[in-house]
């Protein structure tokens, strides 16, 4: 199915995630709003799976903004930790009071994993991508990326988790790789990916 409209949300308050499908985005000829520029409140993530919590903030912003959103809900899943912090990315890097600290969520991991007394490394970053419509409808995509998680961090590009993830056949962390090199091959491109072959078919 082919979309047939020129503007979209994206439904994020994330400057970083807005950067990155903004720049997804930017050879389809849409012209692409965020949330917090339409003053849309942000939602509160109450959803069990990372498809759920995407679900939640894309049809919210679709019907308040009475136009097709796309939301990110993303994060990071170690194999050491079960998994976690998956659904609660961004909450481990929350100081007290709420504010965003990347350094505080990737020193939570490590830790973490020091303490799991488990060695293996292995990670990956899931994202599910999701387009919603006005009437509630909504089509969900789920990119990943796997990799492993290295200590020290390394790099300063990117946000959250990037500069401890090194993803597999590369030897730059997503905090040292070049911003486009990084689009071409995360979570967020696979599923990109998926929703452009999808969805933007007559644009391709
Ligand atoms: P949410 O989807 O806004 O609830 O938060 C996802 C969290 O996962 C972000 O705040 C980051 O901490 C982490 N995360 C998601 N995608 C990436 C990525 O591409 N690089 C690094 N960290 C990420």
């Amino acid at each position: 199915m082919g979309l047939d409209f020129d503007r979209i949300i994206v439904a994020s308050h994330n400057e970083g995630k807005v950067r990155e499908i903004r720049d997804l985005l930017r050879p389809y000829g849409l012209n692409v709003q965020s949330a917090a520029e339409l003053g849309l409140p942000d939602v509160e993530e109450t959803g069990a799976t990372f498809i759920a919590n995407a679900e939640l903030k894309s049809i919210a912003a679709a019907k308040a903004a009475g136009l097709p959103a796309l939301s990110d809900d993303s994060g990071l899943a170690v194999d050491a930790l079960g998994g976690a912090p998956g659904i609660y990315s961004a909450r481990w890097t929350e100081e007290d009071g709420g504010a965003r600290n990347w350094a505080l969520g990737m020193t939570r991991v490590q830790e973490a994993m020091e303490k799991s007394g488990r060695t293996e490394t292995d990670a990956h970053f899931v994202c599910a991508l999701s387009l919603a419509f006005p009437d509630g409808s909504a089509r969900t995509y789920v990119g990943k990326v796997h990799g492993h998680i290295i200590w020290p961090a390394r790099g300063n590009s990117g946000f959250g988790y990037d500069p401890i993830f090194l993803p597999q056949g590369f030897d730059q962390t997503f905090g040292e790789m070049d911003p486009d090199k990084k689009h071409a091959i995360s979570h967020r491109a696979d599923a990109f990916t998926q929703l452009i072959c999808a969805e933007f078919d007559s644009r391709l």
